[in-house]
């Protein structure tokens, strides 16, 4: 039976409910027994009170510090502390434990999977935002505390599952599969008046708001390409993306002898968190199965750059090094983020990261390096604040 004492980062949101959704399974079904350290959520004081009613950790945080009396009383008489801010958070990470989840959503995730990358905790790792911006350091500082990193993203986990980590040699290169998202058959002339409602709205994955919009407009491909290149230290020109619409493989390593290893699964994230949970045993609990003659047959085809230039925005940011990558992300985000809001069209999102990626000189962030989560902040903060001015320009030509 898997043991373990666990934080959960982000827990009110998609991924991280399946997580305390799966624990609980788990220990119904009597393959797992959790601790719970600490709970982090946002806005949501009621789900986060309720999780913390359940699972009783040590403490619960809120990112919003005007929230914190309302979550005090939200906890009277648990037991649970109550703390808000993103010192809070960052605190709750750096407690030692024996696995962090780290789910919460884009960069605002960076500096608490930093703090809970040196703890030497197993680091499960949802937040793509953060491996993006600081990965060969966020790499580097987990393997020195004595960690161990685990991906979450259903793809990197797929790869993860069957990589020959003793001999990484044996590799010619990675495939990602991507579903296409909901407007893969859209012809161009109408992706113009896609609105936030038909972009959250995904065939095969529930997930948070940004991530689907991410997934609408391959940015998440994009983010997940740079998020292999750094987990398997592979170059661009060793990773393809092919478009599988049915989900079920979920990415596939080519070796140099011809054969292609793929993971499968009907898509749930649940599973790529129980392998992230339980890494190297196996967790049982209620998963949907395979039924491969129900499927019947599996289809594949070549990614469409010419509507999708988020793909090929994120394959340059990672030829160009440095910190290309984390301009891409900053620049995504907040073009995500006013399409959300209706201050942008779906068609100026990628515009938006071309835009920002060709203004912002690019520096290293040193890999290994105590200051490399601050140095990609500062330059996350400049990507972001030149991305909004573009934004703004859109809307004034609009
Ligand atoms: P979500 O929006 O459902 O949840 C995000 C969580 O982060 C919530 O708990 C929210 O309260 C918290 N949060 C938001 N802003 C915050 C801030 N500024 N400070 C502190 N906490 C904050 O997102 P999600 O879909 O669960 O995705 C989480 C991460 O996992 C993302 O990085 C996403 O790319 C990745 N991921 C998600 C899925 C999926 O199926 N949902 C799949 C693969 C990877
Ligand atoms: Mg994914």
């Amino acid at each position: 039976m898997i043991r373990r004492r666990v934080t959960v980062l982000g827990s009110t949101g998609s991924v991280g409910c399946s997580t305390l959704d799966l624990m609980a399974q788990a220990e119904a079904g009597g393959s797992g027994a959790f601790e719970v350290e600490a709970l982090t959520g946002g806005a949501n004081i009621a789900r986060l009170a309720e999780q913390a009613r359940r699972w009783k950790p040590r403490i619960a945080v809120t990112a919003d510090p005007a929230r914190l009396q309302e979550l005090r009383d939200a906890l009277a008489g648990t037991g649970v502390e109550a703390a808000a801010g993103q010192g809070a958070i960052v605190e709750a990470a750096s407690r030692p434990v024996d696995w962090v989840m780290a789910a919460i959503v884009g960069a605002a995730g960076l500096r608490s999977a930093w703090a809970a990358a040196s703890t030497g905790a197993t680091l499960a790792l949802a937040n793509k935002e953060s491996l993006v911006c600081c990965g060969p350091a966020l790499i580097e500082r987990v393997r020195r505390s004595g960690g161990r990193l685990i991906p979450v993203d259903s793809e990197h986990s797929a790869i993860f599952q069957v990589f020959p980590h003793d001999a990484p040699g044996q590799v010619e290169k990675l495939i990602l599969t991507a579903s296409g998202g909901p407007f893969r058959t859209v012809a161009y002339e109408a992706m113009g008046a896609i609105t936030p409602e038909q972009a959250v709205a995904h065939p095969n994955w529930s997930m948070g708001a940004k991530i689907s919009v991410d997934s609408a407009t391959m940015a998440n491909k994009g983010l997940e390409m740079i998020e292999a290149a750094y987990l398997f230290d592979m170059p661009a020109d060793r990773i393809d993306v092919v478009v599988h619409p049915e989900s079920i493989i979920h990415s596939l390593v080519e070796y140099v002898d011809g054969s292609t290893l793929a993971q499968m699964g009907p898509p749930d994230m649940k599973t790529p968190i129980a392998c992230a949970l339980a890494w190297p045993d196996r967790i049982a609990w209620a998963a949907p199965k395979l039924d491969l003659a129900a499927l019947g047959r599996l289809t594949f085809e070549a990614p469409d750059e010419a509507r999708f230039p988020a793909l090929k925005l994120a394959r340059q940011a990672l030829q160009v090094g440095g910190s290309a990558p984390i301009v891409f992300n900053a620049a995504n985000e907040v073009a995500a983020l006013a399409f959300l809001d209706r201050r942008l069209g779906f068609l100026n999102i990628a515009a938006v990261v071309a835009d920002t990626l060709s203004r912002v000189t690019t520096s290293g962030v040193e890999s290994g390096s105590e200051n490399a989560c601050d140095s990609a902040l500062a330059v996350d903060a400049e990507a972001r604040r030149i991305a909004e001015s573009i934004v703004l320009g859109h809307a004034a030509a609009a």
